[in-house]
């Protein structure tokens, strides 16, 4: 990303969120932005996963220049480029393991069969084999982090991005979650990961600090 600016409007005044912020990712790297909460570490993830759109500056994503791309292109690179991890999991309710986790495959028009076969490994990766029928509600925080980590992999998606991953998150389960992201890095997976607690941070490879919108160290 190159210069990237982005604003809210707040009634009549505009509140510059993110000033000028440039960050180069390199395939492989595992990279942690730590800010205080409000710095626009959140802003800031959701352009880099495409779901929401920058004021100025340009974002190339794996040779695609995301700011020119149309609506249904990018409805594909967010299926197909990103895989999205939220402080609070944001699993289907009223949907089982199984189904939470084999929908980004789903929406890619493969079959529900091709889709657990296709699953499968990533599933037992994360311990959640006799878990598939459970629905989210009856499973632990730690649980269901690991089934949106689960389904963040099922796409073999060019970037990993957590946003607060250990968060909402107990310290033994938080640090289950870290030593995952350090074997998904050492099997070459890039990851970016936000957070505001400088502990969790420093598992990364690479730390950047942001303050008030900017980089303020790398
Ligand atoms: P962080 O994730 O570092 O806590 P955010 O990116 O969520 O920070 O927010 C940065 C700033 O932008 C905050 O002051 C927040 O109130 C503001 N903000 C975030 N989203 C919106 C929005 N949709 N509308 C208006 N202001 C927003
Ligand atoms: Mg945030």
């Amino acid at each position: 990303i190159k210069n990237i600016n982005k604003s809210y409007m707040m009634g009549e005044q505009p509140l510059h969120v993110l000033k000028d912020i440039s960050l180069t990712v390199k395939k492989g790297e595992y990279l942690a932005i730590l800010g205080p909460s409000g710095s626009g570490k959140s802003t800031l993830m959701n352009i880099i996963g495409c779901m929401d759109v920058m004021d100025s500056g340009s974002y190339h994503l794996d040779g695609v220049e995301i700011e020119k791309a149309k609506e249904q292109e990018l409805t594909d690179i967010r299926n197909q480029k990103i895989g999205f991890i939220f402080q609070k999991y944001h699993l289907i309710s009223t949907y089982n393991v199984l189904q939470n986790i084999v929908m980004p495959l789903l929406m890619r028009g493969m079959s529900l069969k091709e889709a657990q076969e296709a699953s499968m490994d990533t599933i037992e990766m994360l311990g959640l084999k006799e878990r598939i029928n459970h629905k989210p509600n009856e499973l632990s925080g730690g649980q269901q982090q690991r089934v949106a980590i689960a389904r963040a992999l099922v796409g073999r998606p060019t970037i990993l991005l957590a946003d607060e991953p250990t968060g909402a998150l107990d310290v033994n389960s938080g640090k289950e979650v870290l030593k995952l992201f350090q074997n998904l890095n050492d099997m070459g997976n890039t990851i970016v990961m936000i957070t505001h607690d400088l502990g969790v941070a420093k598992h990364a490879g690479r730390v950047v600090r942001i303050v008030d919108g900017e980089i303020f160290e790398d």
